[in-house]
């Protein structure tokens, strides 16, 4: 996208906002696929966590994925965007049974994290195949809250566990679909995810029954000119070939299947936020904006580096600034970033806003929630309005003291 079709959008539907540009969505898509172009069965599941927004979600199905969902609300959601339920996984962690149960009536892919759960659901349903989530103990992931293979996660099932869990499919008589790993965010050594799929790999073959194997997702993507990324092609050929290998030796074309969030939407999103002021102490220049950690929480709680440009004097002379919020409490974006001459009234662009960035926004200060565009075809389309009063309203009840 322009720097002028955002600025445009910062116009005519104010700021602050979120943008997604759909070409980019489909670059990803693509660039995923055509990575693993020589197995036979793939199948993209798209983590609806990350942007969740049915509109998205609609365009999502349209490249021809499935969805990843973590919670009944979000399996609702792709329902009403039009993913039939064979189309949809369901992937809890710490959700009750009942839950699970209701989605599974739902006729959604359930994955089972859990042996307790397992025992339960397995000797209610024995007819409903499962997907079991293991983890492989490896540690990955760029911080230690999104990674969630190593030994201490409450995520998965252990690969230590393993003799039980196959005594309780035995004695539930549960037929188990696939096998799946997802151990963290932000993965950049394709060798530790290439010997984490070997033990998912080894651990598949103890399974007869299985359609697919899913290895979850993880990958990383740049956030600044200059940053590093997962090399996507690499991994293609090498786990593909890998895969290919393994189903020979298994016997039967299995589906491999990734659930990635923020490879697919993150770069397409940009945050657009407008500097109410210009404020200079005696050690700081700080360009303050109509937004704050209540709709972008990133650079706060995981410390990420977000690329922001002054789109409405980009070739300006670059200062130093600190890029801060209109929360009362501390909320830096940005220290000592360097962005041509800010103004009072300029716009600034946040970019990699696509992914984890609305879908964690609240209503801290009682702000409203922005508005999120979407452009596609060289439209901006309108996805989401902006809150209003009656929104922070909504739920409350007013009591006659
Ligand atoms: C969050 C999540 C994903 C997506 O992770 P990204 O780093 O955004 O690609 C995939 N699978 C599961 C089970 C998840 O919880």
């Amino acid at each position: 996208m322009k720097n002028s079709d955002l600025l445009k959008i910062a116009k005519n539907f104010e700021t602050p906002t979120y943008v997604y540009d759909a070409s980019k969505i489909q670059s990803q898509y693509l660039r995923l696929t055509n990575s693993f172009k020589t197995v036979k069965n793939l199948r993209i599941n798209y983590a609806v966590k990350a942007l969740s927004n049915i509109s998205v979600l609609k365009y999502i199905k349209k490249l021809g994925a499935g969805i990843d969902t973590v919670s009944i609300q979000e399996v609702i959601l792709g329902l009403k965007s039009g993913f039939n339920p064979e189309k949809i996984i369901y992937t809890p962690n710490g959700v009750s049974i009942q839950e699970i149960e209701k989605v599974a009536e739902m006729g959604v892919n359930i994955n089972i994290d859990n042996l307790s759960i397992l025992e339960q659901f397995g000797s209610q349903n024995p007819d409903i195949p499962i997907c079991i989530r293991i983890n492989p103990h490896v540690m990955a992931g760029g911080n230690n809250k999104i990674s969630v293979g190593h030994i201490d996660s409450k995520f998965g099932i252990s690969i230590h566990q393993i003799p039980l869990l196959l005594r309780i499919i035995q004695n539930t008589n549960i037929k188990v679909n696939g096998i799946h790993m997802h151990t963290g965010s932000d993965i950049l050594d394709i060798e530790v995810f290439i010997h984490a799929a070997e033990i998912l790999f080894e651990t598949a073959s103890k399974f007869k029954d299985l359609e697919f194997i899913d290895f979850g997702s993880g990958f990383k993507v740049p956030y600044f000119p200059g940053d590093n990324e997962t090399n996507i092609e690499e991994l293609g050929k090498k786990l593909s070939k890998r895969f290919n290998e393994f189903c020979l030796e298994y016997g039967k074309d299995l589906t491999l299947a990734f659930e990635p969030g923020k490879f697919l939407v993150s770069e397409a999103g940009s945050f657009l936020c407008s500097v109410n002021s210009i404020k200079q102490t005696t050690s700081t220049v700080f360009a303050q904006v109509d937004s704050g950690f209540n709709h972008f929480v990133r650079p706060m709680m995981y410390g990420s580096n977000h690329d922001i440009i002054n789109i409405s004097n980009p070739n300006d002379k670059e200062r130093f600034y600190s890029v801060v919020g209109y929360i009362c409490e501390t909320d830096t974006f940005a220290n000592n970033k360097r962005i041509s001459t800010i103004r009072e009234g300029d716009v600034l662009c946040f970019k990699n806003a696509g992914a984890y960035c609305f879908t964690m926004a609240s209503n801290y200060n009682s702000r409203y929630k922005p508005s999120e565009i979407l452009f596609l075809n060289n439209k901006s389309i309108e996805i989401r309005k902006r809150e209003t009063i009656e929104d922070i309203l909504k739920n409350q009840i007013e009591i006659n003291i």
